[in-house]
């Protein structure tokens, strides 16, 4: 837990948020700014920074995130498949920085990285 942490905070119910899921060990919840018709995020409820920040003691805990993905994403009605997207630091575009997984779907989902 970290006290300045906005997804703390929204893991712990201090700041409202809209729940796609909780248990435990996760919080997911729905991005306030969304860039597909479905965009929500998945993140521990304890404090970790990034995948930078990440060892052998996360290993489960990222193992529950990933397989919980696919779950949480067909039950917000993406049967056809859906976009992770995890930013780790500033270098990757982070925002905030508590680990995060965005699920993305719904709609015209384009190529990631355009080429050329
Ligand atoms: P990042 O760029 O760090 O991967 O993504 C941070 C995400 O958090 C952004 O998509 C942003 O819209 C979202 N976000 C930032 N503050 C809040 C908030 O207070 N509530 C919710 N639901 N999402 C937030
Ligand atoms: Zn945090």
């Amino acid at each position: 837990m970290s006290e300045n942490c906005i997804f703390c905070k929204i893991a712990r119910g201090e700041i409202p948020s809209r729940k796609v899921y909780e248990d435990e060990n996760v919080y997911a919840f729905h991005d306030i700014n969304p860039v597909a018709p479905v965009h929500f995020m998945l993140i521990p409820k304890q404090h970790l920074v990034s995948l930078v920040e990440a060892d052998e003691s996360h290993a489960a805990l990222l193992g529950k995130m990933l397989l919980l993905a696919p779950k949480l994403a067909r039950e917000q009605g993406l049967e056809n498949g859906f976009r992770t997207v995890i930013n780790s630091g500033k270098g990757g575009g982070q925002e905030v920085f508590h680990l995060h997984i965005h699920i993305i779907g719904g709609g015209i989902i384009p190529p990631m990285v355009k080429r050329g």
